[in-house]
């Protein structure tokens, strides 16, 4: 079995224990002020709704040093590098929404894949235990479940929790979470019966759930060629906000700031919405109109990543680029102009 009860009178004893030799992190705040932070144990709350950034800055923050070199004699060849690598603390995150894990999963396969570790991403997924609390009353722009999640979605977690009436019921998905859970005092029960019910009203709150499905099997080249492109790039300010807030957006730049003998190395978050991303040295830029960018966008999310990871969309339904956009332009009807799109004739 495993699923585990913890009462309402042992919570506390609870967020003492997984604070225990680790830094706890919950949603603290409301509203657009609502975010992760380091929180003691007694001030953990399960009263929020959703935090506003997405979690993807504690394993890809938006400003990182890499390394920092010097050249103490002004040598020729004389430099030395000087890693930023760090071991960290043990962290347990609490109250991370289903649709965040989700995306934190889809962008973990781009920093860590079979070609490619990006150590910097690695040492921070490596020491945190992720400990999902279900959405049983998703918000009225969440749509996790069109995009084939769930409010009780369990990828990228080790522990999905759940209210129940009197405390919290969970089920441990992987031995991280178990070993957490059972150090906790957490008591062994079978809710699965009860997980399904919880599951299927909470997916019964979001409403008629549109047929984005026509996207998977049709033509990369029918969507990418589609006239529609340039009248949905119409309104677009190319402002990045929509990339910025995606738990999935994961595109960076890496500058070297540089002083008299030395400097840093620093990653910043970068936007696939911006001219500059894409310019090459030549002056060329394969993207150079907003019409370009915001085919990539929606692209990249609901045709390139479904090819690259078995069928997953790099939209999670979290609904955050719906709610910031300033001028309203919406990834669900994107989705289904590009679903009604007419392939080419064979
Ligand atoms: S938030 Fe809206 S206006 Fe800004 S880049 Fe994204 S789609 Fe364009
Ligand atoms: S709803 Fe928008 S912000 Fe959320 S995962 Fe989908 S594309 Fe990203």
């Amino acid at each position: 079995m495993s699923e585990y009860i913890i009462k309402q009178s042992a919570l506390a004893d609870f967020f003492k224990s997984l604070a225990n030799g680790r830094r706890l992190l919950s949603p603290q705040g409301v509203g657009d002020k609502c975010k992760l932070e380091e929180t003691a144990p007694e001030k953990v709350s399960l009263d929020f709704t959703n935090t506003h950034m997405s979690p993807k800055s504690l394993l890809f923050p938006q400003t990182e040093r890499l390394m920092a070199f010097h050249n103490e004699h002004d040598k020729p060849n004389g430099y030395v590098f000087q890693s930023a690598l760090d071991s960290g603390e043990p962290t347990v995150v609490f109250g991370i929404r289903p649709c965040d894990a989700r995306g934190l999963s889809i962008a973990n396969k781009v920093f860590q894949n079979d070609r490619f570790t990006d150590p910097y991403w690695k040492g921070k997924f490596d020491r945190t235990v992720f400990i999902g609390l279900a959405c049983d009353a998703p918000l009225p722009q969440c749509f996790c479940a069109a995009m084939g999640g769930s409010p009780f979605g369990e990828s990228g977690l080790d522990v999905l929790a759940f209210r129940q009436t009197d405390g919290l019921g969970f089920k441990a998905l992987t031995d991280k979470g178990t070993e957490l859970l059972k150090a906790a005092g957490a008591t062994e029960a079978d809710l699965a019966g009860e997980i399904k019910s919880l599951e299927a009203k909470a997916i019964e709150s979001q409403g008629v759930k549109p047929n984005y499905q026509p996207i998977d099997n049709l033509d990369l080249m029918d969507l990418f060629k589609d006239p529609h492109w340039e009248a949905t790039a119409e309104n677009c300010l190319n402002c990045g906000v929509c990339t910025f807030f995606c738990p999935t957006c994961h595109c960076f730049d890496i500058q070297d700031e540089n002083s008299e003998r030395g400097g840093v190395r620093m990653r910043n978050w970068d936007t696939c919405m911006s001219w500059l991303f894409t310019v090459h040295g030549t002056g060329h830029n394969p993207r150079p109109t907003k019409t370009e960018r915001v085919r990539q966008r929606f692209m990249h999310k609901l045709k390139y990543i479904p090819l690259k990871q078995d069928g997953v969309r790099g939209c999670t339904g979290c609904g955050r680029c719906v709610v910031m956009c300033p001028v309203n332009i919406d990834i669900r009807s994107v989705a289904l102009k590009m679903a009604q799109t007419a392939p080419t004739p064979a």
